[in-house]
């Protein structure tokens, strides 16, 4: 039995956040963890960023709402989900990624959670557990899945490592070069072509 497992920012949504500041014109919100290298502390930051606005979980999905998938992105899925069960491993947030994967038709998402109070304000978080993407893979083999993964990061790179496939897509060139191991693909076209051939059944593109 085969499973695909997708990363979601930078493979099929744009890089959430960044989009986001992007739309409500916050450029604090920019940071990443290239800036904060401690995550948690780049949470807590943005967290506060979008009390000081006033934006309330509502108006944070109404923005969301209008960003759109990567091109490509919506008929990628569909057609890797006639192949293949897919489940979609990220570090982004369920309130946080529902606009899109309703654009994306609901997708199978293990991700993280935010935690809001009566009225809507963000105030915390909740991360499901350590190396998720890795752990996810890990389980996955426990019940007997080969598992294909693709993602576009270093924070992929270990459940690229734990898949019996791992793929890199729209990798920056620092990742492609640190991680020989993986195979680098440029497009969701290149990526389908990717999948049946690492693919231990006969698939049709
Ligand atoms: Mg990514």
């Amino acid at each position: 039995m085969e499973l695909a497992c997708l990363d979601l920012e930078g493979v099929l949504v744009p890089e959430i956040w960044i989009a986001f500041a992007e739309k409500t014109g916050i450029e604090e919100l920019r940071a990443t963890t290239r800036d904060i290298p401690d995550y948690n502390v780049l949470m807590k930051q943005r967290l506060g960023i979008l009390d000081q606005h006033g934006l309330k979980i509502d108006d944070i999905q109404e923005v969301i709402a209008t960003l759109q998938p990567l091109p490509g992105a919506i008929d990628f899925v569909n057609w890797l989900r006639e192949r293949f069960q897919v489940i979609i491993l990220s570090d982004t947030f369920y309130e946080f990624s529902q606009p899109l994967m309703r654009q994306l038709g609901w997708p199978t998402l293990f991700c993280h959670r935010l935690v809001t109070d009566d009225e809507g304000r963000v105030v915390d978080y909740k991360l499901r557990q350590e190396d998720p993407k890795r752990a996810s893979v890990k389980a996955l083999h426990s019940l007997n899945y080969r598992v294909i993964a693709a993602g576009d990061s270093y924070n992929d790179t270990t459940m690229l490592g734990e898949a019996d496939v791992g793929i890199l897509i729209h990798a920056p060139q620092n990742v492609i070069d640190e991680f020989p191991q993986f195979r680098s693909v440029a497009n969701l076209d290149e990526l389908k072509q990717a999948f049946v051939e690492a693919s231990s059944r006969e698939i049709l593109l």
